[in-house]
């Protein structure tokens, strides 16, 4: 071994000594000898592996107690980091969907901290049924005989198929057959469930009269999928769901509808684009509807059924629902949720999803030219920042026609080099709490519409 190398080594300290140092103590009374310990072996070794290698310390050799600190700090975060969500996207699947309300949040919190009446009956100490408080009230927003409760809508499609048409024909419009992202194709389901698809009608036009035609001995639902994610335009026909209710009744065939997001309030008074109501089509005597708990809606990742007492039964007592119940907490945050609903005048104001949806293109402009201002300083050498209107969507397959006008800052390098781009969304994307824009058209985006929290972000920016 060459002195050189002998003298870095004999740089290394011991690990007994740097536990003995102060730096250390307060190390060890937060993550503890253990954790402390596995660290400095690590790190240990990997100083040795520099010296052998290329004959140097690592930098953070002049202070390990700094270095330690910072890389348990590190590898203490959690997967789910937050972020904050500046794409232009309300229901942004890949950064969890909907925000929820500060009273979903608080019951959430109280069924994990505490025994709850899951499946209790306080009344004679029987066992409940833990659907039993979300039907009762899915009951009265919806005007439904009864409700189920899964993880989700792909969830809920599937026991709807399984328990009600297993080994049967399930009639659908060809211009209905989606795919919802992933593994989701309504085909697919079909199969999975036990179902022969029986398709009717073309792609652009499906008519009433396909429907009757196709109804047979075997025929055991007809289906309506809510072609949520895309949209046909020009020569098209559908049937709507009150026409083959009335077909399903007269022919004896239950009606099934998938509404992807649906809402339980007309989204129009706020000026935002009609989504298909759950109640409107209990009322049209669709048997069974199903929807998601976190788009629109706004709550927890669930899947809603409502609809016939006697179909939600055997929804119930499927060996499938057993497998695909939801649990206390999102059982917890939907039923706050739903609360919501009986005070509407509220809503606008208490789900954050609608708050978000709601806030107008105004008042998104002036917080960004107020933003502008006070980010100039600080982006001005490389960037150039405008106030840019824009569209922000709903998300999650929700109304993808429809786009909501907003106002966003929009970074365009000074030099023209799209590499500063990358390098800019990169550098966000590493703050404490990430920032999540959009590149387009040769600048960086952040669509303003999610920021609620503008001072804390600006704190972030410029610190
Ligand atoms: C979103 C959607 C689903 C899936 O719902 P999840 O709650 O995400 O499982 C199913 N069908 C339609 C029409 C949808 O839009």
């Amino acid at each position: 071994m060459t002195t050189e190398k002998r003298s870095l080594y004999s740089q290394l300290p011991a690990i007994d000594r740097l536990l003995r140092d102060s730096a250390f103590l307060s190390l060890l009374d937060v993550w503890g000898h253990t954790r402390v310990v596995d660290l400095l072996r690590q790190m240990l070794e990997e100083a040795r592996q520099a010296i052998r290698e290329s004959q140097t310390l690592p930098g953070w050799c002049e202070n390990w107690g700094q270095e330690a600190r910072a890389r348990l700090v590190e590898a203490a975060r959690g997967a789910l980091r937050p972020v904050i969500n500046l794409t232009g996207t309300v229901l942004h699947t890949n950064l969890g969907r909907a925000l929820q309300a500060e009273e979903a949040i608080a019951a959430v919190a109280q069924a994990m901290r505490s025994p709850v009446t899951l499946e209790y009956a306080l009344e004679d100490a029987g066992r409940g049924h833990r659907d039993r408080a979300l039907a009762a009230l899915l009951c009265r927003l919806t005007g439904a005989e009864d409700a189920c409760i899964v993880n989700n809508n792909a969830a809920a499609v599937l026991l709807m198929l399984a328990a009600t048409a297993s080994g049967k024909e399930v009639v659908v419009s060809r211009g209905e057959l989606v795919e919802i992202g992933g593994a989701f194709r309504i085909p697919d389901v079909m199969r999975q469930a036990g179902c022969v698809l029986h398709e009717v009608g073309a792609t652009n036009r499906t008519h009433l009269k396909d429907y009757r035609q196709a109804v047979n001995d075997n025929t055991g639902l007809l289906m309506k999928v809510h072609t949520s994610n895309y949209s046909i335009e020009g020569f098209t026909s559908a049937v709507d769901e009150a026409e083959l209710a009335a077909l399903g009744q007269e022919l004896g065939v239950p009606v099934v509808s998938d509404l992807g997001s649906g809402s339980l309030i007309d989204l129009s008074q706020y000026g935002l684009p009609k989504e298909p109501m759950p109640q409107a089509l209990i009322a049209a005597g669709v048997s069974l509807v199903s929807f998601s708990g976190d788009k629109l809606l706004g709550g927890p990742q669930a899947g809603i059924i409502v609809g016939k007492k006697a179909l939600i039964d055997r929804l119930q007592s499927h060996p499938l629902k057993r497998a695909l119940r939801a649990d206390k907490m999102t059982l917890a945050a939907l039923e706050a949720t739903l609360r919501l609903y009986l005070h509407p005048e509220a809503l606008a104001e208490r789900l954050p999803t609608l708050r978000l949806l709601v806030r107008d293109e105004a008042e998104i402009a002036a917080q960004a030219r107020r933003m502008q201002a006070a980010l100039t300083g600080r982006y001005e050498a490389e960037f150039a920042i405008d106030v840019q209107p824009c569209l922000s969507q709903i998300g999650s397959g929700s109304l993808p026609v429809d786009r909501l006008p907003s106002a966003a800052l929009t970074f365009t390098p000074r030099d023209g080099r799209g590499s500063r781009l990358e390098a800019l969304a990169a550098r966000w994307r590493a703050l404490p709490v990430p920032v999540i824009g959009r590149i387009y058209d040769g600048r960086l985006w952040l669509d303003l519409r999610c920021l609620e929290d503008e001072n804390r972000f600006l704190e972030m920016m410029l610190r």
